[in-house]
């Protein structure tokens, strides 16, 4: 079931064994990339109260996407057969606390990487003027940074790209014309507007280290909660660099509703992770991941 790249024509298949296997679960289309791709999320328990979990905000840190689905399988699993995930039984915290599981946020960004510049279609000739390197592409179709287009803090961060020379669009941190300006940002945001998500939890990489804070706007409960998360990963916590304060999802979710927020970032070395690493890696973030839906 695992071990695959996650472009776009494996996820769908995936999200069939995934309808085929398990009745239960809820798949919403929150959204459609600029390219028209699907923008999923899958909710197992509780619906009216949840927690998130995004993945693949950035091209190459699609690694992050085949947590999120690997992660999703074991729930589902552990739900159909009242099994244990991580060691612990989810079912009667599912019933509480649901989760919703957004396994790709920037589907174009992932496919760059995983299938060249031409899977871009209107925008290659823009990628390929911008990069010789397609499998390292962060951005979405258009060169915008996702996790740079949230609102919150984002004039801030923007003023930061522009004195680091990033004033147009990029492979990497241009955080757009204005904030929410890219569908991806827009599907996120009104998903979450319109459902009651009390924690949300974004999966980056890479660093093994949990970023919980955004200033001033820090939930009260949050670092206690990251040291929690930090002891069941092995992950340190942290603060991210000055780049990446602002714009970010963590960032507007803590703003907007003053509930915790937190980045994961997965594995070590240099992005794109290795498929190879995916094993190893969740079995290290899964007991964080399931305490998601207790703490
Ligand atoms: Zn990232």
């Amino acid at each position: 079931m695992f071990g695959f790249y996650p472009n776009e024509r494996n996820r769908t298949a995936f999200y069939q064994s995934v309808a085929d296997e398990f009745p239960f679960v809820k798949k919403e289309v929150i959204g459609t990339s600029l390219v028209g791709r699907e923008i999923a999320s899958f909710t197992v328990g509780n619906l009216d109260k949840r927690v998130i979990i995004a993945a693949a905000f950035h091209g190459s840190e699609w690694l992050t996407a085949n947590i999120a689905l690997h992660f999703l399988w074991d729930l589902c699993c552990c739900i159909k057969n009242s099994e244990p995930v991580g060691g612990l039984h989810l079912g009667s915290r599912l019933k509480k606390r649901g989760i919703s599981i957004v396994p790709c946020v920037n589907p174009d960004g992932v496919e760059i990487n995983l299938s060249g510049a031409d899977s871009a279609g209107r925008y290659s000739a823009l990628i390929n003027s911008l990069t010789h390197e397609p499998y390292r592409w962060q951005a979405n179709a258009r060169g915008v940074d996702l996790n740079h287009n949230f609102p919150a803090n984002w004039e801030v961060i923007h003023r930061r790209e522009q004195d680091m020379g990033i004033t147009k669009p990029s492979s990497t941190r241009y955080g757009g014309e204005r904030p929410a300006s890219e569908p991806e940002t827009v599907a996120l945001m009104n998903y979450i507007n319109e459902n009651n998500f009390t924690r949300a939890y974004a999966l980056h990489s890479q660093g093994r280290e949990i970023y919980y804070s955004f200033g001033k706007n820090t939930p009260k409960p949050s670092n206690t909660m990251s040291r929690v998360l930090s002891i069941a990963s092995g992950y340190k916590t942290a603060k991210p660099p000055l780049i990446a304060d602002g714009g970010g999802f963590k960032d507007w979710f803590i703003e907007k509703f003053h509930q915790p927020g937190f980045t994961f970032e997965i594995g070590v070395g240099e992005n794109p992770l290795p498929l190879t690493d995916e094993s190893r890696e969740y079995a290290q973030l899964l007991k964080a991941l399931c305490l998601t839906t207790i703490i």
